[in-house]
């Protein structure tokens, strides 16, 4: 008989293990262990389970790199003792949470599933039954021994998503999330249905390694139309950070203003790392088609190509965590690490 596969559930908070408060009305987080008295049905899952969960569950607005941290520390404890993780996690940041563990895990070769709900798992229409035993389902799929998912995705509403290339869309649809720039990994529908060729494939042999070091000096800059240049410069000439992600239009166009590529030009002189990422949800930044981008790429802006802005910023901290050097940053950024462009 061959070996069930040995999972563990890492609980984080979120609607998933939310009740409303008497008193308030407002969604809080409860108890860990009465979720699980919640799903009686995770016993007759094909795999054993084992949990654990944050002290205090935190609504996801609270995340933050210390808990990713955490996070990534509760995975390599683990990680010869079980087949699979699974989080549990509050929908609002799960995106840049599991961007963030994907370049945390170095060498990741066994599945860590992210997911949650749109309603708690007590309500009677819940998404967070189907969500959570189909993520342990994913997490346990294994041909002959080795893991099938070697990688951090996100499960949500029969969709198994690469995890770095996820953007929650929708706040009220069951369907909350979606990667425009990335296949869906597996669906679940009567079968669960695995896109093979789409799947990471990990270095043969290689220990996995966490990176922890998360650098929080960074800034996230959306242009708009009116954008005003005193903003532009009390950001641009700031010693507080060390790497600005400019959300530009389209396929990564800006204003082409004089006063604006020559902040933005003296900026890169002094040291900064300013990275192009398009404010579209699909599509990909490509510096140079129109000549609102030219300038750009000339003055040495890092092109996001088809990154989320999630994985952008998770990105940014973990290269600048890494203390990359400053003249192989521009390349290293530019360069898929764990299938997070293209
Ligand atoms: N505010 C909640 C959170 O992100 C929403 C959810 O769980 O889906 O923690």
């Amino acid at each position: 008989m061959t070996k069930q596969p040995h999972i563990l559930l890492i609980y984080t908070g979120g609607t998933i293990g939310m009740v409303k408060d008497a008193d308030s009305g407002a969604l809080k987080a409860f108890d860990f262990n009465s979720l699980l008295v919640k799903i009686p049905e995770l016993r007759l899952l094909d795999c054993t389970i084992d949990t654990i969960s944050f002290e205090e569950p935190i609504d996801s607005s609270n995340m933050n790199p210390k808990y990713w941290g955490d996070i990534a520390t509760i995975i390599g404890d683990n990680y010869s003792k079980f087949d699979g993780f699974v989080v549990l996690h509050g929908s609002d940041t799960m995106s840049y949470s599991a961007s963030a563990l994907s370049f945390m895990l170095e060498n990741l070769a066994k599945p860590v599933i992210f997911t949650g709900s749109q309603l708690p798992i007590g309500d009677l229409r819940t998404d967070a039954k189907e969500n959570l035993i189909t993520s342990i389902q994913m997490a346990s799929l294994q041909i002959e021994g080795v893991p099938v998912i070697r990688e951090v995705g996100l499960y949500f509403e029969y969709k198994l998503y690469r995890g770095n290339r996820t953007t929650k869309l929708n706040a009220e649809h069951f369907e909350a999330f979606e990667s425009l720039n990335y296949p869906h990994l597996a669906e679940s529908g009567v079968h669960l249905k695995v896109n093979y060729k789409q799947l990471w494939e990990p270095t043969p042999n290689s220990e996995l390694i966490l990176r922890t070091a998360m650098d929080t000096n960074i800034g996230v800059l959306k242009l708009f139309p009116g954008i005003s240049r005193p903003l532009c410069e009390a950001i641009l000439t700031s010693k507080l950070i060390k790497g600005l992600i400019i959300e530009t239009y389209g396929a990564g166009n800006a204003t082409s203003e004089p006063w604006f590529i020559s902040l933005l030009k003296a900026a890169i002189a002094n040291g900064l790392h300013v990275i192009n990422v398009t404010q579209c949800a699909g599509g990909s930044v490509n510096m140079g088609q129109y000549e609102t981008s030219s300038q750009l790429k000339l003055i040495g802006v890092i092109s996001g190509k088809d990154i989320t802005t999630e994985a952008a910023v998770a990105k940014l901290m973990y290269l600048l965590g890494e203390n990359v050097a400053k003249n192989k940053f521009k390349t290293i950024f530019e360069t898929s690490l764990r299938g997070e462009m293209s």
